[in-house]
């Protein structure tokens, strides 16, 4: 015992995913079809665990309005889909025509593919047209998951485009234990590092990193009515 968060072994893994959650048939078969024909790319996949924690998230929170910046073949989207009611929404971001494509007939077989708003291109320029158009502060949550050079820029669109209160998820926060690694100066993880310490005495939010998956950084903005610190 130790009052730390405990060391995932593989033994204890199976008995964790054996007991801890349950991953959806709809999911298991995106997860299936993902990493028979994405090769080493199916690694950007959520892991089952990281998607139901993002579902039972929702659930609690009672979130309808979501943004999520970089989609992929559209597991988490799913995940937050199948945990939403009907009038949920989510508008997703991504460069990839092909990977999208993946993400579409699988809503759609779901079921949900009429909640979802599809934006294909830069994440920023998606992004900025937003909030050109007015959309600040009118997002419930956003989960932040596309190219990692450019996570600051994400995070400080994804504060404006919450509303008071709403959560921004960060996911990949610990990039496979290479931010603790100093001599590990790829751009990702320079990027990585240098988000996790703004957010760490970032004043406009209360935060947790939640090591699940590869980390996934909670944060929630102001709104008055508890402190951030
Ligand atoms: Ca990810």
């Amino acid at each position: 015992m130790s009052a730390r968060t405990v060391m995932m072994t593989d033994d204890l893994y199976r008995y964790y995913a054996g007991v801890g959650f349950a991953e959806a048939e709809p999911l298991r078969r995106l997860r299936a079809e993902t990493e028979a024909t994405q090769g080493a790319r199916a690694g950007m996949l959520v892991s089952p665990e990281q998607g139901a924690f993002m579902g039972l998230l929702i659930r609690i929170t009672g979130a309808r309005r979501l943004l999520e910046i970089g989609t992929f073949t559209g597991y988490s989207a799913l995940a937050c889909l199948l945990a939403m009611p009907e009038d949920g929404r989510i508008l997703c971001c991504d460069v990839s025509e092909a990977w999208t494509a993946v993400a579409r007939r699988h809503w759609a077989e779901a079921g949900v593919a009429e909640q979802v708003d599809l934006r294909l291109g830069p994440a920023i320029e998606t992004l900025d047209a937003l909030l050109a158009a007015g959309a600040a502060g009118t997002f419930d949550q956003c989960f932040v998951d596309a190219d990692k050079d450019n996570y600051d820029d994400y995070y400080e669109r994804a504060l404006r485009l919450v509303r008071p209160g709403g959560l921004v998820l960060i996911d990949n926060v610990l990039w496979d234990g290479a931010v603790a690694d100093p001599a590990d100066t790829r751009p990702s993880t320079l990027a990585l590092r240098a988000l996790n310490a703004k957010i760490a005495s970032d004043g406009r939010v209360e935060r947790c990193m939640v090591p699940i998956g590869d980390g996934l950084t909670i944060v929630r903005t102001a709104d008055g009515r508890s402190g951030a610190a």
